[in-house]
Order: structure tokens, then C-alpha cells, then sequence
């Protein structure tokens, strides 16, 4: 078969590049918690075909606090809560410490990067485990608290409650802005898995990565707008998979 043989040559070629590579990051969307039950925000089954997306928009939030936070508490707290990292998480963490990767670029909120035992983990949109007080901008680990009343205030100041990460409209926080930027520069090898590059502006990420002279591994089930314009090597699957199929071809390469 043509197209196996294809798939484990693509397979063979990034092995060797992220055996011979000095900085790898990896540059994750939505894609690599499919896995692990989340299914995706946008497209087919996406999670704003079932609501509105206005509830996380600033000034609807601000105006219509204890019913965003009902939506907000249905879409991401009740629903991520008994959610686990899946084998592509597991494996980006082990790769941390047995190879060069060196960070995880990601857009996600779900925090399943570090619940795999993931360190170097900058979170473009910011995290929904934590939430941040409006008023005093105290932060708060997630809590059984917090939903215990219809709409959650500050347990220090009594303000207004809001998850950490970035509604529509507001900027990338800024620290993690500056640390993907870092990550991206220095790296000689990007690693994308499950991101389509549609959102902006992690879009770009890549493709810094990219005119900086850094190899793109894409890892997506189908293609995406980076793949003629951004990729080196291509590998078409599900993150678990391909990720397993690289890691033991890297096994077989150490033996
Ligand atoms: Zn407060």
C-alpha cells in the first residue's frame, strides 16, 4: 500500500528531526483534547452550536453577571471537571524530560497539559482553572465554592469573579504573549498538533517559527491552512496515535 508506506517514511523523517533537534516546542489547539472527550469550540458538533457565544463576551459578562456565569458554569466547570489528559498529553510530558522539547505553546484552557505532569506550559488564552477577581485581581485556584452560589464573588474583597482566560475581544495576557514569542525564536523545531491556525493571533506562531528557519511538524487529522504554507512533515491522524507512532519509532532508534 502506497499510502502506508508514505505514512511511515513522514513517520521515520520526523523521528529523526526531533532526535536531532536542540529546542522543540509544541504548538497545541483544540485538536490534541478531542481525545480526552472536549470536543472542539467551532465546526461540526462544536460547542458554540449549543450556546451562545455571547456569554463570553466582556460587556454582556459585565452586564449580565449571574447568567453568564450559569452558562459558563455548564460549558466549562461541570462539564471539564472529570475530564484527563490522553496519551498525546502524556507523551508531550515525557518528551519534557527524556528529549529537547522544551515548552508547550497552548491554546487551550482545559489545563490537561499540566495534569499530564507538563512544566514549561504557556498558556496563550490563559487557564480555566483559575478565576481572577475584578476588582482586587486576586487569583484563585477553582473551587467547589465557587458554585456553590448562583454567581461566584471575591472570598477576599467581594467582587466580581472572572475565569482566567481570555473572553472575545481581550488581549493575549501579555506574560504568556512574551513567552511564546521566547519559545518560538529559540526553537529549531515546531511540533503542530491539533491546532487549524483559524484563531488569531496564535495563528502566527507557526509561522514565526517558520521564517526563523525552525522544521514544522503538523499532526492534524486533516489539513489545515498551514499545511501547504507552513509544514515540513506532515502526519495525518489523531494527536494520540501519531504521537505513539513517533514515540516508538524513537524507541526503536535508541535501541
Ligand atoms: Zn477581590
Amino acid at each position: 500500500m502506497k499510502i502506508s508506506e508514505d505514512m511511515k517514511n513522514q513517520l521515520e523523517q520526523a523521528a529523526r528531526a526531533i532526535k536531532s533537534a536542540k529546542h522543540i516546542v509544541a504548538f497545541t489547539g483544540a485538536g490534541i483534547s478531542v481525545e480526552s472527550g472536549i470536543p472542539p469550540f467551532r465546526g461540526e458538533g462544536g460547542i458554540w452550536n449549543t450556546y451562545d457565544p455571547e456569554v463570553l463576551d466582556l460587556d454582556y459578562f459585565f452586564s449580565h453577571y449571574s447568567q453568564s456565569w450559569k452558562a459558563i458554569k455548564s460549558i466549562f466547570y461541570d462539564f471539564l471537571k472529570d475530564k484527563k489528559p490522553n496519551a498525546a498529553h502524556h507523551i508531550l510530558s515525557q518528551w519534557e524530560t527524556k528529549s529537547h522539547l522544551k515548552s508547550i505553546i497552548t491554546q487551550n484552557i482545559d489545563n490537561l497539559h499540566k495534569e499530564a505532569g507538563s512544566v514549561d506550559v504557556i498558556e496563550f488564552h490563559g487557564n480555566a482553572q483559575r478565576l481572577t477577581c475584578l476588582d482586587c485581581e486576586h487569583l484563585f485556584e477553582v473551587r467547589d465554592w465557587v458554585f456553590n452560589e448562583k454567581a461566584p464573588s471575591c472570598p477576599n474583597c467581594g467582587g466580581r469573579l472572572k475565569p482566567d482566560f481570555i473572553f472575545f475581544g481581550e488581549n493575549i495576557p501579555e506574560q504568556a504573549f512574551h513567552a511564546a514569542h521566547q519559545a518560538t525564536w529559540l526553537c529549531d523545531l515546531m511540533l503542530i498538533i491539533g491546532a487549524s491556525g483559524e484563531v488569531s493571533p496564535a495563528n502566527r506562531i507557526p509561522e514565526m517559527a517558520k521564517s526563523n528557519g525552525a522544521i514544522i511538524i503538523e499532526i492534524n487529522p486533516g489539513e489545515t491552512l498551514y499545511t501547504s504554507k507552513v509544514t515540513d512533515i506532515y502526519l495525518q491522524g489523531s494527536a494520540g496515535k501519531v504521537l505513539s507512532d513517533i514515540d516508538m519509532a524513537l524507541r526503536q532508534m535508541d535501541t
